[in-house]
């Protein structure tokens, strides 16, 4: 047991209180239970972390469960095998409802049916989104750093996976990853309304206008157009050129707004109420308070603790037991 004063160095120079350091150690989450994409190209220190983040996450989501009533798991794991990705993406959209409407909001649909959504710390942007299965809640992390229509996309690709692959009894390889950017791409943008839209041989300008509607980037709607067979691979080609030209590789231009918590957000505005604050779960976790921000998009908790209203939206679902 080496001194406090070694100890309260060590805390300061990881970035955590003390008491983290003597309390009981964070549930490891298996390496093999997220859905790491492209795991080879992570450094084992980013993977290590990133799985401490999913720990955490699983933390917050316990100490959220045992104080507030929070929407029930109702995401469904499919057979392996049952339907290919597009046929999974069109059966899910079925059981919930969603007909082929664009999805308004893919993170505030994903809580409303029991999925625990979390983002990376911006010093872990190297890491894509990831997802898991604990305890019988399916978790997504997604990463705030790439464009909002991309953190759609993810959000879209993790469920494929949390559906798809729930038994996640093997590695996550690149069939996987295929089948679950198929499944996303479905989800977000279903083949039924995107040939609808009059976009056959859709150039350019078609592309942004359009993209708007299902909150994709303008990449991603070149590509699903030529998958569809909508556009020739001349045309295809010619787009993401002049898309690349354009700066759309990297991100959108004049983009989505990003899509945050909005559980996260009418939980802290719930606990408000009863006088608990950021702070307060942070003292009970063992972690400082910018530790719990950067897991929660950094939001509620600007409601919480700058003093501001709790936001006026309606807060369905959610009491304090
Ligand atoms: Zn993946």
């Amino acid at each position: 047991m080496p001194p406090s004063s070694t100890v309260d160095v060590l805390a300061r120079e990881l970035g955590v209180p003390s008491a983290f350091l003597y309390a009981d150690e964070l549930e490891a989450l298996p390496a093999g239970a997220p859905s790491f994409r492209a795991v080879s190209k992570l450094r084992a220190g980013q993977e290590r972390a990133a799985l401490t983040s999913g720990a955490l996450a699983i933390e917050v989501n316990r100490w959220l469960e045992a104080r507030l009533r929070l929407p029930a798991a109702s995401v469904p794991t499919y057979e392996r095998g049952a339907d290919d990705p597009v046929g999974a993406a069109r059966r899910l959209r079925a059981e919930w409802g969603l007909g082929y409407a664009p999805l308004k909001n893919v993170v505030h649909l994903l809580e409303g049916r029991g999925v625990r959504v979390f983002s990376l710390p911006e010093r872990l942007a190297d890491v894509d989104a990831f997802s898991f299965w604990w305890e019988g809640a399916p978790y997504v992390v997604l990463n705030t750093r790439k464009s909002a229509e991309r953190g759609r996309f993810d959000a879209a690709h993790e469920l494929g996976h949390l559906v798809m692959h729930g038994d996640y009894d093997q590695p996550v390889g690149r069939d996987k990853e295929r089948d679950a950017n198929r499944f996303a791409a479905e989800f977000l943008m279903p083949a039924d309304d995107v040939l609808s839209r009059g976009l056959r041989n859709a150039g350019v300008e078609q592309v942004l206008i359009a993209k708007r509607r299902w909150g994709v980037a303008a990449i991603a709607l070149a590509y699903r157009l030529h998958e569809l067979g909508a556009t020739s691979d001349w045309l295809y080609a010619s787009t993401c050129r002049r898309l690349s030209q354009m700066g759309y590789r990297s991100g959108e231009i004049n983009g989505a707004p990003r899509e945050t918590s909005r559980l996260l957000e009418q939980s802290f505005a719930a606990l408000r109420q009863r006088k608990v604050t950021l702070a307060d779960v942070a003292r009970d976790m063992h972690v400082l308070p910018d530790t719990l921000r950067e897991l929660m998009f950094g939001l509620a908790l600007t409601a919480v603790d700058g003093g501001q209203q709790p936001s006026t939206r309606p807060r369905p679902n959610l009491r304090v037991v």
